[in-house]
């Protein structure tokens, strides 16, 4: 069996490099260990902003989300630990919530050339392609050859973990580097309709927060917490807290997961005996690290690895193919770290910022206006913020606690502007680990100062 490129998982990010490969005239083959009719089922919060279907839409006319969509959302409450202070940020567009099962049916809808395998695992390389285990038939180790394997595997970066590489493309990622979730949708009419709310809270999530979010008359409720925290115990002191009503709420759907909260992966590209290695989506830490949304970063970067390959053959021609090498595949590492990438990393740190703050610091900075509602929707959307409130309260903190939290806070500010600098000149191969040690620098610096 042969396929120019195969790509492995059918979430939102393998669904739309298929889809952005959909029309070229390439032989692409989508294998998700699931069967079929159950791609698209994940624990997930099902929050999503309606701006990555707008690009995905121009792009390559993806179609918007409909009968899934469960709710809409018009802003986001953050709650101080101590609940004393909100932020209302309001959302530049409506958000939606969706049924990602639903979804993730209505993405493969579009795909129409590309070959699904589903029941398929990826297991293993060899010397030509990849081995596969296939559930239909009971048929282990099955080949597949091919030029191009994009990992859109999620979490576990089934793929990433086999890649042999010298060193460009990390294998493990920290113990620190993603939060272990809990999370139930339970029949409940929600106190405040199209209203997400987020709680930072080291009681009851530590390292993570808690979320609520409203699908219509049921409501999408969970917990996300540093390893190795146990989620579910943190969910049940909060659903005490929570009452009565709540714990009444009949649950329709509960589940663990876990979610990458760090920068991407320093390369997103690798060869791995001669085959070309593309990661999407959580297999390559393209999550916003703070709320940890990664359905519609997952989408943009399987767009952006599907129109890497598409170049790659346009240039050498589909007999060309034998020939691909980290310099053709670099193209999706510049494209993608110089756009999106520096805004991660920068949120990664701002990440690290907020789990060496305690519950004090949290609840004084917020109350003070260290931080602003409109910073809060810059800092999630990766925009740089400018902290004039911060610096005039600086000059006249007469609490220790606030002036503390105010440098630190300046400080992180400015280690995420460097590293957006540093991403905005994503270098080229050859330059790649200095490159990679700059970055390093940069988090010590921020780590030794917290
Ligand atoms: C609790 C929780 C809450 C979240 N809330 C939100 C939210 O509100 N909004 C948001 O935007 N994001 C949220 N996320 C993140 C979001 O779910 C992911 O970022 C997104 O699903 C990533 O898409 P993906 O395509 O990379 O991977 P996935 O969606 O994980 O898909 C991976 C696919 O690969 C397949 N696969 C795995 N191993 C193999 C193998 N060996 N062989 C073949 N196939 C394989 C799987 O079956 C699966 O279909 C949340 C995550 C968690 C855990």
């Amino acid at each position: 069996m042969y396929y120019d490129v195969v790509i492995v998982g059918a979430g939102p990010g393998g669904a739309i490099a298929a889809k952005t490969l959909d029309d070229s005239n390439l032989s692409v083959c989508l294998i998700d260990a699931k069967p079929k009719e159950k791609i698209g089922e994940k624990i997930c919060g099902d929050a999503i902003g309606k701006e990555f279907f707008d690009f995905l839409y121009e792009k390559i006319n993806l179609e918007y989300p409909d009968e899934e969509v469960k709710d809409r959302i018009k802003g986001i409450k953050v709650f101080s630990p101590d609940r004393k202070t909100v932020f209302d940020v309001k959302t530049m567009n409506w958000g939606y919530m969706l049924d990602r099962p639903k979804f993730g049916q209505r993405l493969l809808r579009q795909i129409k050339n590309v070959c699904l395998m589903d029941n398929t695992k990826f297991t293993d390389f060899y010397e030509k392609g990849i081995i596969v285990e296939r559930k239909e038939n009971g048929v282990k180790n099955e080949k597949i050859e091919c030029k191009i394997v994009i990992d859109a595997s999620g979490f576990n970066a089934v793929v990433r973990k086999k890649v042999n590489d010298d060193g460009l493309m990390e294998k493990e990622t920290g113990k620190d580097e993603f939060v272990v979730c809990y999370r139930e949708i339970k029949k409940y009419n929600f106190e405040y309709p199209h209203h997400c709310h987020i709680y930072l809270s080291s009681k009851f999530s530590p390292g993570g927060y808690v979320w609520e979010f409203p699908e219509g008359d049921e409501l999408n409720v969970g917990i996300g917490v540093l390893h190795p925290a146990q989620p579910k115990k943190y969910y049940e002191a909060y659903g005490k807290f929570r009452g009565e009503k709540f714990l009444n709420g009949e649950i329709i759907n509960a589940g663990g997961g876990i979610s990458p909260t760090r920068r991407p992966i320093d390369s997103l590209v690798a060869m791995h005996n001669g085959i070309g290695i593309i990661l999407v989506g959580d297999a390559a830490c393209q999550v916003n690290p703070i709320h940890g949304g990664g359905i519609g970063q997952s989408m943009r970067a399987g767009y952006f690895a599907g129109m890497t390959i598409k170049k790659i053959y346009e240039r050498n021609g589909k007999d060309g193919t034998g020939k691909i090498s980290i310099d053709d595949l670099w193209e999706y590492n510049s494209d993608y770290m110089k756009n999106y990438g520096g805004t991660i990393a920068s949120l990664d740190l701002f990440r690290i910022f907020l789990q060496n703050l305690s519950d004090d610091e949290i609840n004084s900075g917020m109350s003070a206006g260290l931080i602003q509602e409109g910073d809060l929707l810059k800092i999630s959307e990766g925009e740089e913020i400018n902290l004039s409130a911060t610096e005039k309260i600086m000059r006249i903190a007469r609490s220790i606690v606030i002036l503390s939290t105010a440098k630190k806070l300046v400080y992180t500010v400015q280690k995420m502007k460097e590293v957006k600098e540093l991403y905005r000149n994503y270098p080229s191969p050859g330059k790649f680990l200095t490159w990679k040690e700059n970055v390093g620098r940069v988090y010590k610096d921020l780590r030794r100062h917290l």
